[in-house]
């Protein structure tokens, strides 16, 4: 067997970063000129899906190398760790002696590292503007990466960045960075539908300024958030160049799932199945091993990250022994595999629970309870002729709706019957009473252990 490399591994799992809100994903504004960097120094990944909605089963994923069946977590209201029996990333890299350390995520999130710190300062009202997420975080690891480096064990430390998070209140200069205007200009109606949401009206208007009606402000203030996580992630990484690591460290960069702006009637938050909600950065960066400056096109997924980083160190017998549910992205980087898949089961259980299924041309949306926005129970985009999923087609393409229904639930009933435990959305049950409230509860929510 070959031996097995062991680069110290950097992996920032960003929570609420769309893909196309980054600069090197296409976006005009010049968000991340360092993640952009450092792409292009590594191997990006054009079309990668967090696909199933939210934070607990995007970071089980992407630290298990499974699907929501194979970790049995779905929704935001899990209760307790993710199952002994499925080891996550920190678990299985223990084997070859490697020191695990997260920072901004505990043991509800995901199991198994060596320590795990928190960072404060991640929510707060206009009143106590700027959040300074970032620094904070930088604050707490920056000890830790000293002290990794001088440990003669390799290391992988995970960071949770907040930034993109609601609420956005990034410090100056990136407050103003994007934006120039006014944002309470009067006859600007473009905030009414946003506060006529009543769920969200109340934790919204906690962090906005007074008075504001340009919802080009808000969208400014999450570009801001990214261009200052941006400039904070250099420090980070200028820190491991100081301490020798850089070379030998292999850095993955991508995001429990995206944000959802202003699209679909769904403000500054990531729920619904929409593609802003559903697309993820995916980058590495290893030099001599992860090819440089390469854009890889076709859909992978969050579970494909684990079983990508053991193909990238040879590691192959672990996967021999997980069988994980994703699958390495190399294959596909090389052209030896033409795509890792053709289509794929989306969930959401956060204020609706649906689930549906989405190929390259069509996505299907199901409804399994009253939707929150009064949306129908199905809904059907095509997905080339609409990429902004703005015409539902259920009631029009009746036969391609029963079709991708049809593939949903056999697909459901393969994965089922393989784990032998039910579909662990249908241990949810949401109704329509739902709000968020204030930041403090928003946090609570977001927090719960
Ligand atoms: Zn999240």
């Amino acid at each position: 067997m070959a031996k097995v490399l062991k680069p110290n591994i950097l992996f920032l799992g960003i929570d609420s970063l769309r893909r196309d809100h980054l600069s090197c994903y296409g976006y005009p504004r010049r968000t991340s000129p360092y993640i952009d960097q450092l792409a292009a120094e590594g191997t990006l990944f054009e079309d990668s899906f967090s696909p199933h909605i939210p934070t607990p089963p995007g970071y089980a994923g992407m630290l298990c190398g499974r699907d929501v069946f194979g970790t049995d977590r779905v929704s935001l209201r899990e209760k307790g760790p993710i199952m002994d029996s499925i080891p996550t990333l920190p678990e299985m890299l223990r084997e070859l002696g490697y020191r695990s350390v997260g920072v901004g995520l505990d043991t509800w999130l995901v199991k198994g590292f060596d320590e795990y710190h928190g960072f404060p300062g991640s929510w707060g009202p206009w009143e106590d503007r700027p959040l300074r997420k970032a620094e904070e975080l930088n604050k707490v690891t920056f000890p830790i990466m000293d002290r990794l480096a001088k440990v003669k064990e390799p290391w992988m430390l995970f960071l949770r960045h907040m930034d993109p998070h609601a609420p956005y209140l990034p410090p100056a200069p990136y407050d103003g960075l994007f934006y120039q205007g006014d944002p309470c200009a009067p006859g600007n109606r473009s905030m009414d539908p946003v506060f006529a949401f009543k769920p969200f009206a109340e934790f919204l208007k906690s962090w906005m300024p007074p008075g504001i009606t340009d919802k080009e402000y808000v969208i400014a203030q999450y570009d801001g958030e990214v261009a200052y996580m941006d400039a904070c992630i250099q420090q980070l990484f200028e820190r491991l160049r100081a301490l020798g690591q850089w070379e030998n460290t292999l850095i993955v960069i991508t995001a429990d799932h995206g944000e959802t702006l202003y699209d679909h009637g769904i403000f500054f938050d990531h729920h619904s199945m929409y593609e802003p909600t559903l697309l993820v950065p995916m980058i590495y960066r290893w030099p001599g091993h992860a090819p440089a400056g390469k854009r890889v096109r076709g859909m992978v997924q969050l579970m494909d990250i684990v079983p990508s980083i053991l193909d990238l160190m040879g590691w192959q017998d672990m996967t021999a022994r997980q069988k994980f549910d994703g699958k390495s992205v190399w294959p596909l980087q090389r052209g030896e595999a033409p795509e890792n898949y053709a289509e794929m089961l989306i969930t959401e259980c956060t204020w609706m629970r649906k689930h549906g299924w989405r190929t390259h041309e069509w996505k299907f949306i199901e409804a399994l309870e009253p939707d929150f926005h009064g949306l129908p129970k199905r809904e059907l985009y095509n997905l080339i002729n609409d990429p902004g999923e703005s015409v539902n087609l259920a009631d029009a393409e009746v036969d391609v709706c029963r079709l991708l229904r049809k593939r949903m639930l056999a697909h459901i009933a393969k994965r089922t019957a393989e784990t032998g435990r039910p579909d662990p959305i249908e241990r949810f049950k949401l109704g329509l009473g739902l709000s968020i409230g204030s930041v403090a509860t928003a946090k609570k929510l977001q927090e719960k252990k």
